[in-house]
């Protein structure tokens, strides 16, 4: 074949690809136009999932009749004039490219009419060939119609889903369009049938509460940056007690703009370290706001992705922001009034300050200190003893006092509080108050209390023997002395303290394990997943019987964690029954 420029309709069908990838999209770009018509009302109406029909109609300021035909040619735009308006660009078009490629692939028809004009025109496209254009009579405001999509690129049409699958893709643009908009009223119409309807009050309560439904909300916690703070952070959470399979439902908007980014994304999620179990995610609507100059929007064509000038910044603000609100909403939710003054002392962001660093860098800050040799005075002697009854460390108290009743099934602390029953997890408890101890020693002393070992040796296969050999330092920094002793052999030096009276070969046998899941995205970092290892070593186990003593010296260490509520693999320490749940299962109460 000879080398030839593609006709102009192929080009923008070529174009189109990148930009329309499915109704939905067709939808989001709609939007956006009237968004920066500064509508106030937004109509969506949707057939067959948007294969038959897709129509936008808004009230914003319509186009000039001298310029409707312009606003579907490709590279056409009111929004943008020199490169360098790229850097400062407040609209959320600017490409010129979404009606141009839309009409390529579609049967589409504008109506519009400019708020200081009194007729309005209508054109007629197919395919990209206008059809037919005409005055009308019109309201204020633009209506575009988009039928048939993709009738003219068959491969794309083939590959589209089934409609429900589009149905809950445009419902999903919609309903996030109008959480970031919330002065702006957005109405949803399915097959004819109003599907969701948002208020246009301008409070994003409102429409959060709309989106999501009174039950999801009542566990939604309201987010905000510092008043100001560079880049703002504001929106809702979910509480720790709210979580979901994947990622999907946390949703971020930088600049009123709706973002895909895997990074902020997983800073939403780095905030609940410790709080939610591996494998579960918050779900979270958040808005960020920051000067346009720094982050570039003009990265994809469908501008959901954009470059930030400094990704950390960002990454800080939102895990910042978002750790502050879900821990100051940790809480019993029984706690009487008392305690609850006790509580509060500790929610303050500069107390919680050991895990912010943790999860900012993803890695624990060790300080240079010269090497104490005394430790922390809050902690017991011996630290792998079970902490015992009388010793009362001076940090506040997060729990009410509970009174300890006994033990059951060998796994179960039986306490009375001032509201009721709590059951409580020894083993998962005992994590909680370790891996604090651990980190507390760790980031504030930067020491670890080590336990000496007369030689113990170690022999592993050779792939984990190359895996430990990679991790000597980190091992070290944590208290494990590691030598490489003949191929594939190692002798143990010292364990941190707390694993002094367990078998050091079974220890780094499963922290070898550990090290060999090796880290994925959206998990902790190798130091933590080797602390966590260290603590479920050293907690006592389920099964072990234990003495009141004990069971007491637990209880009130347990009291004064930062996050006594879940173990540091976020699954619950304990339950609560409360006295009037008792009184109603017992029928005292009507
Ligand atoms: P962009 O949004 O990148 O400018 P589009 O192809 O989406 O490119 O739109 C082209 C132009 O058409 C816009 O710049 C705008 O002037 C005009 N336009 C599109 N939709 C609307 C609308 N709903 N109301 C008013 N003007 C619109
Ligand atoms: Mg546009």
């Amino acid at each position: 074949m000879s080398i030839e420029v593609l006709p102009e309709r192929v080009i923008a069908q070529i174009a189109a690809g990148e930009v329309v990838e499915r109704p939905a999209s067709v939808v989001k770009e709609l939007i956006e136009n009237s968004l920066d018509a500064g509508a106030t009302l937004i109509r969506v109406e949707i057939d067959s999932g948007g294969k038959r029909l897709i129509r936008i109609s808004d009230n914003g300021v319509g186009i000039i009749s001298t310029e409707a035909e312009l606003a579907i040619a490709r590279h056409a735009t009111s929004k943008l004039r020199t490169a360098d308006d790229l850097s400062h660009i407040q609209t959320l078009g600017f490409r010129g490219e979404a009606l141009a490629s839309i009409a390529s692939v579609s049967h589409l028809t504008l109506t519009t009419r400019h708020r200081d004009e009194s007729a309005g025109s209508q054109l007629r496209i197919e395919g990209g060939d206008i059809r037919r254009r005409q005055t009308v009579g019109a309201p204020a405001g633009t209506v575009i119609s988009v039928e048939n999509l993709f009738f003219n690129t068959p491969a794309r049409l083939k590959f589209l889903k089934a409609d429900t699958t589009e149905k809950r893709q445009i419902a999903s643009i919609v309903t996030r369009y109008s959480m970031a908009y919330p002065g702006v009223q957005f109405v949803l119409l399915q097959d004819g049938v109003e599907i969701f309807r948002s208020s246009g009050s301008g409070q994003l309560a409102d429409v959060v509460l709309k989106v999501f439904g009174l039950d999801s909300f009542k566990q939604m916690i309201e987010v905000s940056s510092e008043p100001e703070a560079e880049i703002e952070v504001y929106g809702y959470t979910s509480s720790s007690e709210m979580h979901r399979a994947d990622r999907s439902k946390i949703t971020l908007f930088v600049n009123g703009r709706s973002i895909q980014d895997a990074s902020l994304s997983y800073a939403v999620t780095q905030a609940y370290h410790t709080l939610l179990m591996t494998g579960r995610y918050p779900v979270a609507v958040l808005m960020v706001h920051m000067s346009p100059e720094d982050v570039d929007v003009n990265v994809h064509p469908t501008k959901a992705e954009v470059r930030f000038r400094d990704p950390n910044a960002v990454f800080a603000a939102i895990q910042r922001s978002v750790r502050r609100a879900v821990i100051d909403a940790v809480q019993v939710p029984t706690v009487r009034q008392q305690d609850f003054a006790d509580y509060v002392t500790i929610r303050r962001p500069a107390q919680i300050g050991l895990d912010m660093d943790m999860v900012d860098t993803g890695q624990y800050q060790r300080q240079q200190r010269p090497v104490f040799t005394q430790r922390s005075q809050d902690d017991d002697d011996d630290p792998t003893a079970i902490p015992s009854g009388p010793s009362a460390p001076a940090k506040p108290r997060t729990l009410p006092m509970l009174r300890v009743l006994g033990q059951i099934g060998s796994a179960y602390i039986v306490a009375e509080g001032p509201a009721g029953m709590y059951l409580i997890d020894q083993h998962a408890a005992h994590e909680r108050i370790l891996y604090e101890q651990f980190m507390d020693n760790h980031q504030r002393q930067g020491l670890i209390a080590q336990y000496a070992l007369n030689a113990q040796s170690i022999q592993l296969a050779p792939t984990e023997a190359h895996l430990l050999q990679e991790y000597i330092d980190v091992l070290a920094s944590l208290g494990f002395t590691l030598e490489e002793f003949g191929p594939n052999a190692f002798v143990i030096r010292s364990v941190p303290a707390m694993l002094a009276d367990k078998d050091p070969v079974g220890v780094i046998q499963s922290i070898v394990q550990d090290l060999e899941q090796g880290k994925h995205p959206g998990q902790q970092s190798i130091e933590d997943k080797i602390v966590l290892r260290v603590c479920k070593q050293a907690a006592v186990k389920a099964g072990q019987i234990l003495s009141l003593d004990e069971m007491q010296g637990i209880i009130r260490q347990l009291e004064r964690c930062r996050s006594p509520l879940t173990c540091p693999h976020g699954r619950p320490t304990m339950l609560h029954m409360s006295s009037e749940h008792l009184a109603r299962e017992f029928g005292r109460l009507g």
